[in-house]
Formats: C-alpha cells, structure tokens, sequence
C-alpha cells in the first residue's frame, strides 16, 4: 500500500519505517528541513534502539522516501498519518494547532478519496474537528480514522511491530477494511485489532496514559509513606505484585514519571474534564504528587549539606526521562539541574544518549563528561535520575576515590540498601532507609 506520515518524530518514524518494513511504499514528511535532509543521507535523527537497522533497510530497497513537502505526502498516499506533536498548551490542555493546521492544508490538497490517520494524542472530538475542517476546503470524499499509538520510546521498534493491540476508531467500513489490511502483518499472533468509534479511541489514549501515571503516583506515594512509617517500598512491591489484580509492572517508585506524553496526557485530559464541568480528583492529585516527586531529592539533599550546597559540585548519571532514549521532554532530570544551579551548585553530567538534547537546554551551565566516571571527579555527591544499565554495577571503590565524599542520592533505587552501607556510602533512595 502507499503511505504517507507527516511527521517524523518518535511516532511518525517508527511508524513509517515499519510500515517500510512489512513491505508499504513509504513517504515520510517533516516541516523540519535539517532532519528530512538528515533521513535523506540515511541518518536516522533519533536515539531509538534497532530503528536503525531497519531505516537502512528500507532506505535501500526504495521503500522508504522522505520530503519537506506536505502537497508529495497527499498526493502519495492513500493512508495519511497524521504523527503531529500536540503539546501542553499554556492551560494544560492540548494544543492542537499542529493537527488543525495541517488538516487544513491537507484539504486544499486533497485530489480522491484519502483515509487520514490521526496518529498523534488527541482529545475526544478531534477527529470530528479533522472531518469539520478538511470539508470546509473541499467536496473530495475522504475518511478520518482514530489509531492512538502505544508504543514506548525505547521499545518503540518492538512494540510497533508486535503490538499488544491496535486500536481503530472509525465509522467508516471502507476505512476500516484499509487499516485493517495494512495492520494484518502485525497482528499474525493473535493480537486483537480493536475496532470503535473515533471518541472512543480517542479517550483510550489518555485513559491508558492516566492509568499508568496514576499507578506510578499511588506507588511514589506509597513510597514516601514508607519512609515515615520505616517500611521498605521494595517489600512492599514484591508483595502487592505477585497479586495477579495489581502486576508487577509499573510498581517502581521513583523521581516521577517525566517524558513527552505522561505530563501532558494527564493534564489534558483533567483540563478536558474540566471544560465539561466534570472535576477528576485522581488526576487533580496525580499532577500534583509527581511535581513534588520530580524535586523531591532537593531537600534531601540540601538537608545533608545543612542547607548550604552554593559551590557544591553535584554528580548526575542520567538525563533521558527514561533508559534507552535521547528523549528529555519533561525528564526530572533538568529539574534537578535547574535548582541545583539557581541554588549555586556546580553540576557535571553523563547520560548515553541525551547529553546533545541537555546542550541545547542549559548550554555551558553545566559539564558535560565523556563517561559516567568522569562525572564523578571532585564531586560532592552523585545523584542517579535515569536507570540506565550502565549505572547499575559501578566499581564502588572507584566511585569513592573519585567522589569527594561517598554520598550518593538515588532517585531509581538502583542498589541494594546494605551493600552500600557495607561500602561505606551515605545512601538516599526512594522509599527505603538511608543508610550512612
Ligand atoms: P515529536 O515531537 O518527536 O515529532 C513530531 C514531528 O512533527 C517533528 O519531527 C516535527 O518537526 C514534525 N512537525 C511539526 N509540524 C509539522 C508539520 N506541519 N508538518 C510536518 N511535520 C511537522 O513527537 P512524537 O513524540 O513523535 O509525538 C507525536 C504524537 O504522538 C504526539 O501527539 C504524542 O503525544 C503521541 N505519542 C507519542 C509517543 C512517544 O512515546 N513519543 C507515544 C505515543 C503517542
């Protein structure tokens, strides 16, 4: 089949190198010159685990083109994915000027019937606002489908090409039979593709996203709780996760859930609650718990320097908002930095992937070291924000001689609570004592 994504970030890229992959004739479009000319020379432009192998592939055998041009991208494809950003607006609610925007334009270009995908985090009544605003340019028939994405960065190569579900909202039978076929390949286990209306779908999206930062929260609360009454969060999760009802995933507590969609979907979906004079308590508490966990190492920390880190140098191994991306969107992370910084600390960093996306950020604030042991030279502490693999089995000894002194702020729970006392470190975690 011929397909068409426009934009090419996290979503649309994996989506259309995978579509590439199951054998569609791919356009992928970006208003964004420098990284269409970048996929062009066959640089894949994000840190996405086994994306590239499969880019390359696609790339080679013609199946997978890319284009700063919207007018190519409709004319292409008889599937056209709507991959847009729709970030948090000043109000919390979504910005949906991206979808709008290019909906309007995909009107004016509209030639014969097209199936629009909207990929992108949408709120319920967006596909109907897609359908309102393409009409208002032309008498071309067309069909506007629901396809929220699932995947997660980091997996998102995995989780595209055997999802656990796909969901479909649609009311047309010709649209739905399209996506159908186009999704057979991926569902050859026995996956469901789950068929609905467009609201439905829609609401899906921000359901399961909320669920899931909900989940996160309980556990960070649970945490803290834990801390108060001298309980061990890690008990606590082995024992409620072996309960079939809760699971074992999602139950680790943490710094927060940061990343490009938990954030903003939460507050969406409150705000469009609210607009509805439907007041949801739960996610109310959610946003408000995780603003105070993603900062909730800083106390800690100043405590233990009695209130006083000016020209402290802190250490942080992590950046990304989670392991296996370059992705910093809403990491606790920078929070961190920031007020360590506007408290007069010095901070020098190390993360795999994300150090470029940082740069960007808080330019020559900060160092930026070429190894996680370089971060830690003359520090005064090291603070751990992502739960990358290598920061799981440091050399203590070396860690110590390098530190200034043996102190460490865990914000991921990373080792185990005597070890580090055995080795003599001052050690912070979440939701456990502090030993030292
Ligand atoms: P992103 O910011 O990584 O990518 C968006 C891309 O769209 C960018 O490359 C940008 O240049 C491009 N773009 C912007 N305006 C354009 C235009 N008018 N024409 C063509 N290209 C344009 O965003 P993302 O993380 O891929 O997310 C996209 C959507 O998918 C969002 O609604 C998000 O909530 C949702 N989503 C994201 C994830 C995730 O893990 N990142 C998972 C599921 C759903």
């Amino acid at each position: 089949m011929k397909v068409s994504v426009i934009g090419t970030g996290y979503v649309g890229l994996v989506t259309g190198t995978c579509l590439a992959e199951t054998g569609n004739n791919v356009l992928c479009v970006d208003i964004d010159k420098k990284k269409v000319d970048k996929m062009k020379k066959g640089v894949v432009p994000i840190y996405e685990p086994h994306l590239d192998v499969l880019f390359q592939r696609n790339i080679k055998a013609k199946r997978l083109n890319f284009s700063t041009s919207l007018k190519e991208g409709v004319e292409h494809g008889d599937i056209i994915f709507l991959a847009l950003p729709t970030p948090e607006d000043g109000d919390g609610s979504a910005d949906l000027s991206y979808v709008l925007g290019c909906a309007s334009d995909i009107g004016k270009l509209l030639k014969c019937y097209k199936v629009i995908v909207d990929k992108s985090t949408v709120p319920v009544g967006t596909a109907e606002r897609v359908c309102e605003v393409i009409s208002s340019h032309t008498d071309v028939e067309f069909d506007v489908v629901s396809n929220p994405e699932f995947l997660r960065e980091g997996f998102a190569v995995d989780d595209f090409l055997k999802p656990e579900r796909i969901v479909i909202g649609s009311s047309s039978q010709k649209a739905i039979e399209l996506m159908e076929k186009l999704y057979k390949p991926f569902v050859r286990s026995g996956n469901p593709i789950i068929i609905m209306d467009e609201k439905s779908a829609e609401l899906t999206k921000y359901a399961a996203n909320s669920f899931l930062a909900t989940k996160i929260t309980f556990m960070n609360e649970i945490a803290n709780f834990c801390e108060k009454v001298g309980a061990d969060v890690d008990k606590v999760r082995a024992g409620m996760g072996t309960d079939s009802r809760i699971g074992k995933r999602f139950l680790f507590p943490g710094i927060g859930y940061g990343g490009s969609c938990f954030p903003k979907d939460v507050k969406a979906l409150y705000k469009s609650g609210k607009d509805l004079g439907y007041e949801f308590d739960i996610l109310n508490a959610v946003i408000k718990v995780n603003d105070i966990q993603k900062k909730i190492l800083i106390p800690r920390i100043e405590t233990y320097f009695n209130n006083d880190i000016k020209g402290k140098t802190f250490a942080i191994w992590g950046l990304a908002f989670k392991p296996e991306t370059d992705d910093i969107r809403e990491a606790p992370a920078l929070y961190i930095i920031e007020a360590l910084l506007s408290k007069g600390a010095n901070v020098q960093v190390f993360d795999p992937e994300a150090m470029p996306n940082v740069k960007l950020k808080f330019g020559n604030q900060i160092l930026y070291a070429l190894n996680k042991d370089e971060a830690t030279v003359n520090a005064d502490a090291l603070i751990i924000c992502t739960e990358w693999s290598l920061f799981r089995t440091p050399d203590f000894d070396k860690l110590k001689t390098s530190l200034n002194q043996p102190v460490i702020f865990d914000g991921r729970n990373l080792y185990d609570i005597k070890e580090m006392q055995q080795e003599g470190f001052y050690y912070s975690s979440i939701g456990r004592e502090t030993k030292g």
